[in-house]
């Protein structure tokens, strides 16, 4: 792994997970996901504690299908195994696990409208069959990577959201495949755990953000990022006054493990950055000024039927819970974390803007 900005970020979560990381010694985790984004911080934080922290090394195997997730960026090795297979399918593994974590998931409304059947699929399928695992394994601990759509599109009254908030989800609109899957995904956790007192943990990340996402996931920030280098306008969809948070990949890594590693079962977190609300026309401007306005933003249709009517018109995350049970607390503000992610963009696709590298070289 070459990435200084990526290397930093590791070296970020392992320190702040020190004082929870040592149940992994010599334990064996399965991922489902581990190609994707997450997926690949979730395998360099692990390897970092192996080499750095753990007395004995935890052994991880992945399962991906590579329909979204692009590759790994650790080497297979005695303690890192990779499996090809859809988890949509039962998954036979004849050796010890300790934990797992069911990462895998069509998480972009770009993908997730083209993929619908797939994305259901491992939302249902795919955690029925990691929480099987989970049974027949008789693991520590179960997380599953569950969404802040669990929330529709939230009334007003309910934002900042609470995990208590049931939602305000359309079962047949154009993201239902994705929100109900992701639903149901939780309300089969909660029924194995009900049923055959399964440890599992549910997580509802608020747009986590970070280098390793793909350029060409066309979510908000790697889709500005892409058009910026294009040298294109950054396409606002819509009017532009729907909002978001974001959440720098490394807070949000440890806020999933700190979830994943607890003994709190049966709960479900949010994970964001309830800081920095922002529209989507304010999010262009900003990373137009971090270089000095010389990039245009422009207002579009949006890309498919997700957007539009079904965009969310707010989302932003109550952090009670995670605050006060497990001392969660974000720290990346989010022009940060953008020029984290844009320097991470230059170096990784070799991108060459006239506006990137002084500019980025003073703020990082
Ligand atoms: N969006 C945008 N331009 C883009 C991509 C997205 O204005 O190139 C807006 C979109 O309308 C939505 C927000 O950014 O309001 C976040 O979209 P994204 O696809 O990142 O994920 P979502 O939070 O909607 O699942």
């Amino acid at each position: 792994m070459k990435s200084k900005i990526i290397q930093e970020d590791i070296k970020t979560i392992a320190e702040e997970l020190r004082p929870v990381a040592d149940k992994l010694s010599g334990k064996t985790l399965l991922i489902t996901g581990g190609a994707g984004f997450i997926g690949n911080y979730l395998l360099l934080t692990i390897d970092f504690l192996n080499k750095n922290v753990l007395k004995k090394p935890c052994r991880v195997i992945s399962v991906d299908n590579f329909i979204t997730g692009l590759s790994y960026q650790i080497k297979e090795s005695p303690t890192f195994k990779a499996i090809k297979h859809d988890i949509k399918n039962p998954l036979k593994i004849d050796e010890d696990i300790d934990y797992i974590i069911h990462a895998a998931g069509i998480g972009s409304p770009k993908f997730y409208r083209i993929y619908k059947i797939e994305t259901i699929d491992v939302g249902v399928l795919g955690t029925k069959n990691a929480l099987e695992l989970a049974k027949e394994k008789n693991v520590k601990s179960f997380m599953f990577f569950s969404s802040s759509e669990v929330y529709g599109d939230p009334d007003p009254r309910f934002v900042p959201t609470p995990e208590d908030y049931n939602g305000n989800v359309s079962c047949t609109g154009p993201r239902s495949n994705y929100d109900e899957s992701k639903r149901l995904g939780e309300a089969l956790c909660v029924a194995y755990h009900e049923m055959h007192n399964i440890p599992v943990k549910m997580v509802r990340p608020f747009n986590v953000y970070g280098p390793g996402m793909r350029l060409d996931d066309y979510r908000v920030l790697p889709n500005f990022v892409s058009n910026m280098f294009k040298g294109n306008p950054l396409p606002v969809y819509g009017d532009g006054r729907q909002t978001r948070t974001f959440c720098y990949i490394t807070d949000a890594m440890v806020g999933f493990l700190k979830v994943f590693l607890s003994d709190l079962n049966k709960e479900s977190f949010n994970v964001g950055n309830e800081k920095g609300e922002i529209s989507m026309a304010g999010l262009g401007n900003l990373i137009s000024e971090i270089f000095d306005n010389k990039i245009e933003v422009k207002n579009t249709a949006g890309l498919n039927d997700a957007y539009g009517k079904s965009d969310p018109k707010r989302r932003c995350p109550d952090l009670t819970k995670i605050r006060t049970k497990l001392g969660y607390n974000p720290k990346v503000n989010l022009k940060t974390g953008i020029q984290r992610f844009i320097q991470w963009a230059a170096e990784e696709h070799n991108l060459k803007s006239p506006l990137i590298s002084p500019k980025l070289e003073k703020s990082v």
